[in-house]
């Protein structure tokens, strides 16, 4: 099924869908991995972005405005209202509608801890989607996760990460399983990180209570991914460095950051992004249901979510229970108050994602040939239109 709930067609699409015919946007500072281009321009023809225009090509005038790829979010719980992890199709469709209206082309969809037969049906049904083209894949975060650094994972539920159980999971997944994420100190940790890197399947270490010793032997084992670098692990300590510095020394790890302004302070933000680099860090949402709706009462897996102002957390004692974060706000939010360049930004929530998933060669820039997601923003970095697969989403809104 196709559904595209939520669009709203007719009022806010000024141009038509560029299926038929080529478009090129002209007048943008365009950002490009070979540097940015004022005065630029671009040329979509179908779902592609190409290399030359066409006579007959639509020109849409956006002087003032950033042309940007699309955003690549590898942690995504849900939107709209709607959970990837217990929601129906119609609501998974409806919170994958919501990322997009915010930018997000191309998202993986995260599970929460459960039990092991909720589990493989759930990733049954994602994997679905992601056939169908509407998810890059399934990120399973938990059940195998420390009891100490639960964060809003139901603890009744954790357990070790026996390989044959990863193995299930993966196999659920039918050839879409992207990333899981596991403590790798517990018993089993580092044999299931073996075989999730056989398999192809992204190993991220996180809810961990690791030392900086353990966590580096796990990313000797073939880890490659932090997950939410900082949220849910031990503190770095100068006597006990713990995973934070393993993660962040390693070239062979990638980061997650929760730029949202609640999960991280903007200097501890700025330390990793400094030293890892944007070849090194992803900006993920770890967004739950109330992305993009409102706040009031959710669940996130089996637990009760209060969320007031815009922050989550757990009913039963408080803790942060995910975000509700959409990445435009990451966008905009890492270039005005973080002090990143936009280029900078750019790659931290397109290239280097796009690579970690192994899809450098569709997503993640502008480049002839890749698919036509992309993004335009006016001066202030506020998101007036979205194109994903040649199709506007959203706008474009030029004022
Ligand atoms: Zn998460």
């Amino acid at each position: 099924m196709r559904l595209r709930r939520g669009a709203r067609p007719a009022a806010h699409h000024p141009h038509p869908a560029t299926s038929g015919t080529p478009t090129v946007l002209t007048g943008a500072t365009v950002v490009l991995p070979t540097g940015t281009s004022e005065n630029g321009r671009l040329t979509i023809d179908g779902t592609r972005i190409a290399a030359t225009t066409p006579e007959n090509a639509q020109v849409i005038d956006v002087t003032d405005h950033y042309v940007i790829p699309g955003f690549v979010d590898l942690h995504n719980h849900g939107g709209g209202g709607a959970s990837f992890t217990s929601g129906s199709v119609d609501d998974i469709l409806k919170g994958i509608h919501t990322h997009r209206l915010h930018g997000t082309t191309t998202l993986v969809a995260s599970t929460v801890t459960g039990d092991m037969d909720s589990l493989t049906h759930r990733a049954g049904l994602l994997s679905e989607l992601a056939e169908q083209g509407e998810i890059a894949g399934v990120h399973f975060e938990g059940p195998f996760i420390s009891p100490c650094r639960k964060g809003a994972h139901s603890e009744a539920l954790l357990r070790d990460p026996h390989p044959a159980e990863v193995r299930k999971l993966i196999d659920a997944a039918r050839g879409r399983a992207k990333m899981l994420t596991l403590a790798t100190e517990l018993p089993g940790g580092l044999d299931s990180v073996r075989l999730l890197a056989d398999h192809g399947v992204i190993a991220a270490i996180g809810h961990t209570d690791a030392t900086y010793e353990q966590t580096v032997e796990a990313i000797d084992a073939g880890a490659t991914v932090a997950t939410h670098l900082f949220n849910a692990m031990p503190p770095l300590g100068h006597r006990s460095p713990g995973p934070i510095a393993a993660l962040l020394e390693d070239d062979r790890v990638t980061v997650e950051l929760i730029n949202d302004g609640t999960h991280l302070h903007p200097a501890a933000l700025q330390l990793a992004f400094h030293h890892a680099g944007a070849d090194r860090v992803a900006f993920i949402t770890d967004a739950m249901d109330a992305a993009g709706f409102g706040d009031g009462r959710y669940w996130l897996g089996p637990l009760e979510v209060e969320v007031a102002d815009g922050v989550a957390r757990l009913v039963e004692d408080g803790t942060i229970a995910g975000s509700t974060l959409t990445l435009d706000r990451a966008f905009k939010r890492a270039v005005t108050v973080d002090g990143l360049s936009v280029e900078d930004a750019v790659t931290a929530l397109s290239a280097t994602p796009a690579r970690l998933l192994g899809m450098a060669d569709t997503i993640g820039s502008l480049e002839p040939g890749k698919d036509a997601d992309l993004l335009i923003l006016d001066s202030a970095y506020e998101l007036k239109g979205v194109m994903r697969r040649g199709e506007w989403v959203v706008g474009p809104q030029l004022g």
